[in-house]
């Protein structure tokens, strides 16, 4: 593999690594059908729809919480023939994501405020419509939102959302109106994400035998190139990537040009055998605001440090249709990281 170019919102074109691709395909998609285990991650606060404490107990109130792969964030689609679902805790899977209707503030199903709790149903019981959900897709990586059945039958649409759009752990979950301006900032859109993930690693990296990362040049991106740098070396527990200097090694070189040869699309690329990363002006200035540029930046990063990309959305800065407004790191990318860390 010589150079990844890569390609937010548009196909993901992958040189010489057709061959490698087969390797991840058995990660199952984020498009959600009958039997899948998956994980549900909230678009605005980053967290994972969870069962406080693992313990399940009938009535309790589901919550956000960091993700941290166990059961209590892990849940079992059962899909009925018309697209309407259950989610069912991997826990046990007689109990229920439900909305508690009886705790709203206005009473009745439909309405604005009412928890999603975990409700348990005997085996035989018949499911009723506060216990079953649709979803409506916000976009082609996966993004939706999550619909209660009995609010849609009452001509009410409910969202699942956290609650006053917090975002920290044990964060309740309600159902609530459409609202928009992007449902402020995405607290109604969440992805599905399946269990059954493979890290993403690479087969080369730009890490030098003292487990740095040390780059020299510069970009008209640079104050977002620092930021990325900053926020991976956070996440390592180590500066792994450095500015070189004349007592370091040069392991990579940061420079612009304006379009990728044969791939006007292209915003950067990785290149391991001239060890370079260059980012195209031309498509990162049509790109929609600094917040997607600092993700191509941290996507480029994680290819220096050989990560692969990730098949799983939900704000994967290594997926290449991942969703866009989101520069933080996710569990695939940091799950590849670590998987690859022992490369180094
Ligand atoms: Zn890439």
């Amino acid at each position: 593999m010589r150079k990844w170019m890569c390609l937010l919102f548009a196909f993901c074109v992958i040189l010489s690594i057709t061959a490698l691709t087969s390797i991840y395909s058995s990660a199952v998609g984020i498009e959600i059908s009958h039997g899948d285990r998956v994980f549900i991650r909230g678009v605005k606060s980053g967290k994972y729809i969870d069962v406080p404490g693992g313990t399940l107990s009938s009535g309790e109130k589901a919550q956000i919480y960091e993700g941290n792969q166990s059961l209590a964030q892990q849940w079992d689609i059962y899909m009925f023939s018309d697209g309407f679902f259950l989610i069912r805790s991997a826990l046990n899977n007689r109990y229920l994501l439900s909305v508690n209707y009886l705790e709203s503030s206005e009473g009745g199903a439909a309405a604005n405020g009412s928890y999603l709790i975990l409700e348990y149903f005997p085996d035989g019981t018949p499911i009723p419509s506060r216990a079953i959900f649709t979803t409506v897709a916000y976009n082609q990586y996966g993004v939706s939102k999550i619909v209660n059945k009995q609010s849609l039958l009452q001509g009410t649409l409910k969202y699942v959302e956290a609650l006053y759009g917090a975002t920290g752990n044990e964060t309740k979950l309600v159902q609530w109106d459409t609202y928009s301006t992007v449902d402020t900032a995405f607290n109604q859109y969440w992805v599905f994400e399946s269990t059954n993930r493979m890290p993403s690693y690479g087969i080369s990296h730009l890490v030098d035998l003292l487990g740095h990362c040390d780059y020299s040049g510069s970009t008209k991106y640079q104050a977002l190139f620092n930021r990325g740098v900053a926020a991976w070396n956070a996440y390592m527990g180590t500066n792994r990537f450095r500015q070189d200097t004349n007592l370091t090694v040069n392991d990579f070189t940061i420079q612009d040009e304006t379009v990728a040869s044969g791939n006007p699309n292209a915003t950067a690329s990785t290149d391991y055998i001239n060890k370079k990363v260059t980012f195209y002006t031309s498509a990162m200035d049509a790109l929609d605001g600094d917040v997607i540029r600092q993700k191509v930046v941290m996507h480029e990063l994680g290819h220096v440090l050989g990560l692969d990309h990730s098949s799983q959305s939900g704000g994967n800065i290594m997926n290449q249709g991942g969703f866009a407004y989101w520069t933080s790191l996710a569990l695939d990318d940091k799950a590849s990281y670590n998987y690859n860390i022992v490369n180094y």
